[in-house]
């Protein structure tokens, strides 16, 4: 029933965690029994639950009544059924991704993606699948992959967003010129209604519309009235008053409904899509797939003037292709200054000012060549200066990812002014695109501020998000008169409001001005008949104005949303994170900017398996909002924000519930699109709560592991044997939390620096040496398994580099992620005063365990500042990085086993986007090397030895295990100790993995 992919069990269930994913503040007892009572799902109204789902992806926040999770149709029934005779609105939710606000209300949530996610069956002849609404796109094509179809509509955030989401909001993305949206798709769906009834809507021909219709009826009669009054007298209202646009989602599907009654049949599956939650709640649906296509080819076409491009676009369209793409000016400028984009803009003709990406379908790679060249001809010295083509699958990624480069970038902002959504995909027919960017830009000038242009030029949809801040009243009111100027633009052009992500609360109001008075009233009755007591999702797409008198019957939540309403940054903010941070935050507004800088998009709840990267491993392994970076993110700013009860702000429950179980991977400071770096926030926040409250002994005792190693390797083997008495691990366990399940280090007489002595220092001589290097031994690899270290040193001389060890073992690592920052700081401070001037006189820091490297090249910068940390920063490498960066393995004759690997690589490393070198140095040694887009192994240092967090460890680890296991190397290598712990203890026969540099001193030929 999970959506977890590993554990069979929730890692909470497990008898000695202290965590359970919610407070024990609990709103409406009453009614938490109630819905508790009636269903066979999650009900919980506490106030971290309540607090994760008053967000998604918009500007917007409200705090629910209390969030369900349904385990079936008959549990949407009952709460629906419930809810209604209490007078409760509900208001159904997918992953959380809309950008207008309409995942938010005052309303009891019904989340799908925890029990209602599975894919139930595939008509392979029929192109049809049988899906429940919570299911996600990615899972759901990966699916339908071995039929060769997919779900054709292809939004954005499809790894984390659902079909219940997509039906919800007409979603579809940059192939919508060959697919349309979501609507197109939906053949049935089941559906509760209002008042708990469980109906199914589909086709129906016009006949049987009018026979079961009942305008006094139960629900269904009554929407069957309101459709074929619609039908019979508005027809041509809507006919007229809808934009003619491939993408338009504002207001209600009315212009499909009259489309599709011309067959003689309406579809009433299709009249619930774009209606964002406030008609019924979907439970089942069938939706129709379209064949993947055979092959692809795009080419991107530069221009050296902005509106030249913009004008291009209806020529383009000439040629049926499958998606054109526009990129502007700033977006491409921000791309070239990134490491990983500027060797592509750097192949866009000098003084290219914007692209459109235009991408064709085609049968086979000739007639794709055929199209591109088509175009080229066509396009190229007419209007286009150059043409960037790309055949191969690596090449149009690669393209494609350009296109979507520079918009993180804009996202990263740490001001109070923010890139908002909010007027971010209004539509216009293509030809009247010149006049909406100009219009725009103009409406944008005149209010002194600025914005990138970017998105699905081909269907008229660009995404413009400009530059405001809510969080002053000057700020909202720019906010508004953007919206309300552009909507004008918009009507005036034949445009819609929303060609991709729907009403909300930032659009609904705007509705009126794009329809006019006799629609909005229309949107109103047909809602009305779906739901006489505006209890689903209310306010959202219609409703009653402000001012305006309301019917005898209606309920004062029938009012339409108000788009300056409900702002999760209002002139009424206050952030106070109460305490001093005792980092470096080098961002715009401190750590204040970085825990607002969460904009809620939902990457990090992704899957393993079809979104990669590392964040956010404790969400993939239990599914839990909460155990997401922005369930964290959230959190900790709505405590820091007066969102949670001031007592709650730091108490032992919100440790343990959400920053406990951040395992610090840093996953998120670089898959994140705004880089969000929640291990840096649990630090500072540790910190704190360690000055407020002092620290356990556990921590304290972690935080010292390289005193504690040090004494245990003088006593070794004794300490050794001390830990593998009968009894002593339970001991161990029940003293100090430290877990009898995972494997303790054990300590070497003999420490790296007493081997490197014994056979006399280095090798080289300093005149013979290439290179020197200041060889940091860590903890680890000095008392408790030198072969890593060892094997560097042995490969680094035979490349001719001579090595010096550093006095110290111990990086500060430990006490840094336990949150003991003095601690840390003084242990930074003594070590840049060892190596910032051997660094200064030419050397080079290397270390074999990548948390430790990543402390000193990254870690250290937020502890102090200068010239020195800084150039000890820039001057240190992990040691398989020295080797790429400084090619001193092409140094070396290798003669490698005839072996394949499996490459994990350390999640730290990868966070400062170094975790490629290795891959490269073992396949120069000749290795055959898979390497894994894994995610943290779950060990994360100390993290799997602590007792109450064995089982979320375990949960992560076997992410990890089941990656290795369907990998194709026959030997799985990590460079990081808490990795190969973790993977040595996966099970009983599997052997420690080795690091990649002892498989490089494997293959080395000769050694000094
Ligand atoms: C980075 C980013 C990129 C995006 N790119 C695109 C894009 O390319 N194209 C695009 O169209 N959109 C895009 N979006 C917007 C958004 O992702 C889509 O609209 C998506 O389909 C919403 O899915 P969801 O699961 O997150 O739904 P949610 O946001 O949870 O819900 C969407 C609406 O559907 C309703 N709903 C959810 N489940 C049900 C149900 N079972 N029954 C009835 N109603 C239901 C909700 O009440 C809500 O009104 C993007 C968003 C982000 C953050
Ligand atoms: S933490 Fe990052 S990825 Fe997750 S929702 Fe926030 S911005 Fe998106
Ligand atoms: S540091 Fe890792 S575990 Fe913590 S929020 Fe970020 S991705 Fe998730």
């Amino acid at each position: 029933m999970t959506t977890r992919q590993t554990a069979a069990t929730d890692p909470a269930d497990a008898s000695d965690t202290n965590y359970d994913y919610v407070s024990d503040d609990i709103e409406r007892p009453d009614l938490v029994a109630a819905l508790e009572r009636r269903i066979s799902g999650d009900v919980r109204f506490d106030s971290y639950s309540r607090q994760l789902y008053a967000t998604d992806a918009s500007a917007y926040e409200v705090t629910p009544i209390g969030v369900v999770f349904p385990a079936d149709t008959e549990d949407v029934a009952a709460v629906v059924e419930y809810c209604a005779q209490e007078d409760v609105p509900v208001l159904p939710r997918g992953g959380g991704t809309s950008l207008a606000g309409q995942t938010v209300n005052e309303a009891v949530v019904l989340d799908f993606t925890r029990y209602m996610d599975a894919p139930l069956s595939v008509a392979p002849e029929a192109r049809t699948a049988r899906v429940q609404p919570g299911v996600t796109l990615s899972k759901l094509n990966e699916t339908l992959a071995p039929h060769d179809l997919k779900f054709a509509p292809d939004p954005a955030a499809g790894n984390r967003s659902v079909i219940g989401g997509a039906i919800g909001n007409n979603s579809t993305g940059s192939h919508s010129l060959k697919y349309g949206k979501t609507d197109a798709y939906v053949e049935e769906v089941e559906a509760v209604l209002a008042d708990g009834s469980v109906t199914t809507f589909g086709e129906v021909t016009l006949d049987a519309l009018r026979e079961g219709a009942d305008p006094d009826g139960s629900i269904r009669e009554r929407v069957y009235a309101e459709v074929h009054r619609i039908l019979e007298s508005e027809s041509d209202l809507v006919r007229e008053r809808y934009p003619d646009l491939k993408r338009n989602v504002s207001g209600y599907n009315l212009d499909w409904l009259v489309d599709e009654a011309e067959s003689g049949s309406v579809n009433l599956a299709r009249l619930l899509a774009g209606s964002e939650g406030t008609l019924a709640l979907i439970t089942e649906v069938t939706v129709s797939l379209e064949p993947v296509p055979e092959t692809k080819a795009v080419a991107l076409l530069t221009y050296d003037e902005l509106m030249t491009a913009v004008r291009d676009v209806v020529a383009v369209l000439e040629h049926d292709p499958a998606a054109v793409e526009f990129i502007d000016d700033t977006l491409i400028d921000l791309a070239g200054d990134t490491s990983e984009f500027e060797d592509v803009v750097g192949m866009l003709p000098d003084g290219t000012r914007a692209a459109l990406l235009v991408e064709f379908y085609a049968e086979d790679d000739e007639t794709g060549r055929e199209k591109v060249d088509a175009l080229v001809a066509d396009r190229v010295g007419e209007s286009a200066v150059d043409a960037i083509e790309a055949h191969d699958e690596a090449a149009r990624g690669r393209v494609w990812k350009l296109r979507k480069a520079g918009n993180p970038i804009l996202l990263s902002r740490t001001t109070d002014e923010k890139h908002l959504s909010f007027i971010e995909d209004c539509a216009v027919p293509a030809e009247h695109l010149p006049e909406f960017v100009g219009g725009f830009r103009d409406v944008l000038d005149d209010l002194g501020t600025f914005a990138a242009f970017y998105g699905h030029a081909g269907p008229g949809v660009l995404h413009v998000r400009p530059l405001v801040t809510t969080k002053t009243a000057e700020g909202l009111a720019t906010y508004e008169e953007i919206s309300d100027r552009v909507t004008e633009l918009v009507v005036d052009l034949g445009g819609s409001v929303s060609g991709e992500h729907g009403d909300g609360r930032a659009r609904t109001q705007w509705n009126r001005r794009l329809y006019g008075d006799s629609l909005w009233e229309t949107f109103r009755e047909l809602k009305a008949a779906y739901d006489p007591d505006w209890l689903l999702n209310p306010g959202q797409v219609c409703g009653y104005e402000p001012d305006e008198p309301l019917p005898d019957d209606a309920p004062e939540r029938a009012r339409r949303v108000s788009m300056t309403e409900h702002l999760r940054y209002d002139p009424d903010y206050e952030f106070d994170a109460g305490f001093d941070p005792a980092l470096e935050w080098t961002n715009d507004n401190g750590f204040e900017g970085m825990a607002e800088l969460c904009h809620g998009c939902a990457g990090c709840r992704g899957d393993q398996d079809t979104t990669g990267g590392v964040m956010c491993p404790t969400y993939r392994a239990s599914g839990e909002e909460i155990q997401s970076t922005r369930g964290r993110a959230n959190l900790l700013r709505q405590a820091m924000s007066g969102d949670l009860p001031d007592e709650e702000q730091f108490d032992v429950e919100f440790m343990h519930e959400v920053l406990d179980l951040c395992i610090g991977c840093k996953g998120c400071s670089n898959d994140c699109p705004s880089e969000v770096d929640m291990a840096k926030l649990k630090a500072e926040v540790t910190h704190e709560y360690h000055q407020r409250e002092g620290a356990s002994l556990r921590d304290k005792l972690f935080a010292n592991v390289d005193t504690l190693s040090k004494v245990g390797s003088a006593f070794a083997p004794v300490s050794n044997w001390a830990t593998k008495l009968p009894g002593a691990r339970s001991l161990l366990e029940s003293a100090v939390g430290i877990t009898s399940e995972a494997t303790l280090p054990s300590f070497e007489r003999e420490t790296l620096h007493d081997w490197f002595e014994a056979r006399g220092g280095s090798q080289v001589a300093p005149a013979d040496a290439e290179r020197t290097a200041v060889f940091f031994v860590d903890t680890y690899t000095n008392y408790s398994h030198p072969e890593p270290g060892k094997a560097a040193v042995r490969v680094l001389e035979a490349a001719d580099v001579r090595v010096e060890l550093a006095d110290h073992t111990d990086s500060g690592r430990p006490a840094h992620s336990k949150g003991f920052l003095d601690v840390s700081r003084n242990t930074a401070r003594e070590n840049v005063a060892e190596l910032a001037p051997k660094v200064e006189s030419g050397r080079d820091v290397v270390l074999v365990e990548p948390s430790d490297a990543v402390m000193l090249r990254s870690d250290y910068l937020d502890l102090l500042s200068g010239p020195a940390v800084e150039r000890v920063a820039r001057n240190t490498y992990g040691v398989m990085e020295y080797l790429d960066s400084f090619r001193l393995d092409e140094r070396l004759a290798f003669d490698a086993p005839d072996e394949s690997l499996a490459y994990h690589g350390h999640c730290h490393q990868k966070s400062v986007k170094k975790d490629h070198h290795a891959v490269g140095v073992l396949r120069r040694a000749g290795y055959a090397v898979d390497p894994l887009d894994s995610g943290c192994c779950g060990m994360a240092g100390s993290f799997g030895y602590e007792a109450e967090h064995r089982s979320m460890s375990d949960a992560v680890g076997e992410i990890l295990f089941d990656q290795v296991a369907a990998s194709d190397g026959e030997r799985v290598v990590a460079p990081g100790a808490s990795c190969r712990t973790q993977l040595g203890d996966r099970d009983d026969d599997a052997e420690r993995p080795p690091t990649p540099i002892e498989q490089v001193a494997r293959a080395v030929r000769t050694e000094r």
